[in-house]
């Protein structure tokens, strides 16, 4: 498993992340994650398996631990463009009207579960296999594949996402990082 290339200069999200956050979020603690992902299934079952494959076999522990937070970071770093769409539509569009009544609204409740999730961990927005959406809050590595839903998009709230620009304003992060939340990327793995 190699580090994933953020797909955007190290400086390009500022304000809303700086590059002092980019580098220790994706330099250092993901890099870690990797680290410690590849010396856990080095010579065993899960050595040549994809990623999303480990976690939906791994046990509890470190395995899974390192796999979902590989697979939680990955997601997360390259869901985010300095220039994004900033609205979904089409099909996507249409199931957050249905069952939000306005993108709006699903993003009030997406933020509400992430400032409400007790500790470390990860709101999701996932979809089941009939393309029904909802937001999940899921603690520590643990994630929608584990769970057998689809993942589209999520905001990390381990504190290593924005205490650097942030301190312990949580929800003043959350609320900032739709300004860069490319929904092209959220769309493309609802439709894929
Ligand atoms: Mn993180």
């Amino acid at each position: 498993m190699k580090l994933i290339e953020l797909p955007y200069a190290i400086d390009a999200l500022e304000p809303v992340i700086s590059a002092q956050t980019l580098s220790f979020h994706h330099g250092k603690h993901l890099q870690t994650y990797v680290d410690n992902l590849n010396k856990l299934i080095a010579g065993t079952e899960y050595e040549t398996m994809p990623l999303e494959q480990i976690v939906s076999k791994a046990p509890a522990g470190p395995l899974f631990n390192n796999a979902g937070q590989v697979l939680n970071h990955n997601m997360y770093f390259t869901q985010f463009s300095p220039n994004p769409a900033t609205a979904p539509t089409g099909r996507l569009a249409a199931q957050i009207e249905k069952q939000w009544g306005s993108v709006d609204a699903f993003k009030a409740e997406f933020e509400a579960k992430g400032v409400g999730l007790f500790g470390s961990g990860w709101v999701w927005l996932q979809s089941d296999a009939s393309g029904e959406l909802s937001i999940a809050q899921y603690a520590n590595a643990d994630n929608p594949v584990a769970h057998g839903f689809k993942p589209l998009l999520t905001f990390d709230v381990w504190e290593h996402a924005y205490y650097l620009d942030y301190q312990n304003r949580r929800a003043a992060q959350l609320k900032e990082l739709w300004k860069i939340v490319e929904w092209k990327v959220i769309e493309s793995r609802y439709n894929p």
